[in-house]
């Protein structure tokens, strides 16, 4: 944690917690590392759905060449937020509606993912389309096999079964869907990967995508690799390497020199900057083992309740204690932090290390910045909501 986060943490007004403090400053250096070290001519996208906080966008809009947004909300937001920049419309269940608005707010780049769906599109249309088929690709060698979390290489319901494929190219090549221009292939197929399962994935995709413009003598000249950059949950420090996979990439790019290659990161990109910060309610020993129960909880930060890990998190000592008696202190060298919801699953960390912990203690939970306001159950038992802290440049 850097001693600006720290101050900002020591310095919140209580009446504040719990908060999110989103270190923009921070972000921009990270995501500035990020372009650095890829290729020039790697297109940098950022899945919005990671974190769709407006700060967060505006922030990432110098690192990046545009947005991968995938719904009508999203959509809608995120063109406001960012009106200058390049979109592309994906997710798997897009309404007439939501097809309809991306026509009328100009988005002309789509990630099409049934047949059903080009169907719909090509009779919507009013203008040119560049359209990228997301396919279920399947991939041998065991390259998924270790991840989180696979949407593809297996039975799902994301993007085109590779069967359906030559169907899709005959539709695309009838004059109904002229409007549609085939630019390729988007294959978003799994999260949690090193640089090198991500590179042995990219390899795979683009050398997919070679063999099927050859066997129907056609131009694809895009790949879309979709997101899934490993994010070490254990271990803060422990990031992506960036300069390896930009190096691999670029060893790639050499050896097709018509390819765009696109990619579209969430996590890896935002989940450092944002820290949840709370203060320990209690502290009681149970059956054996220590727990601190926090002020708020998983319905704020529901990340550890859905990956099953331990959120990693700092304390900052608070030595005021007002009350005339003891303070519940942690008699353990583990404990159990929960939040206020009334269910088990209500686990932030479970059996941390702690040198001690008191009721009154403040805790900042850190990569919370990706997949962690934005896809917790805010309205379960009626907690007031935390408040949002943005960090600027200096
Ligand atoms: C979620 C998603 C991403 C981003 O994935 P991360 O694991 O956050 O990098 C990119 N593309 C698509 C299609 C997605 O659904």
């Amino acid at each position: 944690m850097s001693e600006r986060v720290l101050r900002y943490v020591e310095e919140l007004a209580s009446a504040d917690l719990p908060a999110y403090v989103y270190d923009l400053s921070a972000l921009r250096t990270h995501t500035a590392e990020i372009r650095a070290a890829l290729p020039q001519r790697v297109e940098l996208y950022y899945a919005a759905k990671a974190n769709p906080d407006s700060a967060v966008l505006t922030a990432l809009r110098g690192a990046v060449d545009g947005y991968e947004v995938s719904s009508g909300g999203e959509l809608t937001h995120v063109r406001t937020v960012v009106p200058d920049a390049p979109l592309a419309f994906g997710g798997p269940g897009k309404t007439t509606d939501e097809i309809a608005t991306a026509l009328r707010l100009g988005v002309r780049r789509w990630h099409v993912e049934s047949e059903h769906e080009l169907q719909q599109l090509a009779a919507t249309a009013d203008g040119p389309i560049d359209v990228l088929l997301r396919v279920n690709l399947p991939m041998d060698g065991g390259v998924l096999d270790s991840v989180a979390l696979a949407m593809g290489g297996r039975p799902t319901p994301f993007g085109l079964d590779p069967t359906r494929v030559p169907e899709c190219l005959r539709l695309l090549a009838s004059p109904e869907f002229e409007r549609l221009r085939l630019r390729g292939i988007h294959a978003h197929l799994a999260s949690g990967l090193s640089a090198t399962e991500h590179l042995a994935v990219v390899e795979r995709v683009v050398d997919w995508t070679a063999d099927l413009a050859a066997q129907h003598g056609i131009r694809l000249d895009e790949v879309n690799v979709g997101g899934g950059m490993a994010v070490d949950y254990e271990d803060p420090t422990h990031r992506f390497d960036w300069n390896a996979y930009g190096t691999g990439l670029a060893r790639l790019l050499d050896s097709r020199p018509d390819l765009t290659l696109r990619i579209e990161p969430g996590r890896a990109m935002t989940a450092y900057c944002g820290w949840y910060v709370s203060e320990v309610l209690d502290v009681k020993q149970s059956h054996g083992e220590d727990f601190a129960v926090i002020r708020g909880g998983t319905h704020h930060l529901r990340t550890p309740a859905t990956r099953g890990h331990s959120q990693p998190f700092v304390v900052c000592p608070v030595q005021n204690w007002p009350h005339a008696w003891n303070r519940p202190t942690t008699t353990a060298t583990r404990v159990t932090i929960s939040g206020q919801l009334c269910t088990p699953k209500d686990v932030l960390a479970y059996q941390a290390p702690v040198e001690t912990l008191r009721a009154g203690d403040r805790i900042a939970f850190a990569m919370a910045g990706a997949y962690a306001w934005n896809i917790s159950h805010h309205e379960f038992l009626m907690h007031p909501h935390p408040t949002f802290h943005h960090l600027e440049d200096l």
